[in-house]
């Protein structure tokens, strides 16, 4: 049995030294953009204090998830979750494929998707995706922000 040095770390298959995973971090920092002046975990710090705020004002809430694709939008609507999600998804592709996709269509699009899961574990998905959406052109608005009062 042979003996594995130290200085190695397993990270699958073929193990890398340590040294190399130092070389590969220090590299992805140093080519990473900056973002603006706020740092994505200070836009999780917001969302959990907003959570903190909700839980304060309504306490634990435990609605029914009222989702799935054959849901219906509203009593007075003709549109399922299945239906928007399908054309959210059609504007967004539409839109990309244009070059003009905005924040808008790509969170309605996640939203829809959510909307129309039954699935628990697949809705849980979802709706991670959405505040990922949701984060990322929180993001983008203060990288406007930073150029604007930078020029
Ligand atoms: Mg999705």
């Amino acid at each position: 049995m042979t003996e594995q040095p130290t200085d190695v770390v397993d990270l699958g298959p073929e193990p890398i030294t340590r040294e190399f995973a130092e070389a590969a971090k220090r590299q992805y920092r140093a080519t990473r953009i900056p973002i603006a002046d706020k740092m994505p975990i200070e836009i999780v710090r917001e969302i959990a204090d907003e959570r903190v705020r909700q839980h304060a004002k309504w306490g634990e809430q435990n609605h029914p998830n009222g989702t799935g694709p054959t849901v219906y939008q509203s009593a007075a609507s003709s549109l399922t979750n299945g239906h928007l999600r399908d054309i959210a998804k059609r504007q967004t592709d539409r839109h990309a494929a244009a070059g003009v996709v905005t924040f808008a269509d790509i969170l309605i699009e996640e939203v829809a998707e959510a909307l129309a899961e039954d699935d628990p574990a697949k809705l849980r998905a979802e709706l991670i995706q959405v505040a990922a959406v949701a984060a990322q052109w929180v993001e983008k608005i203060d990288r406007d922000e930073a150029k604007a009062a930078a020029s």
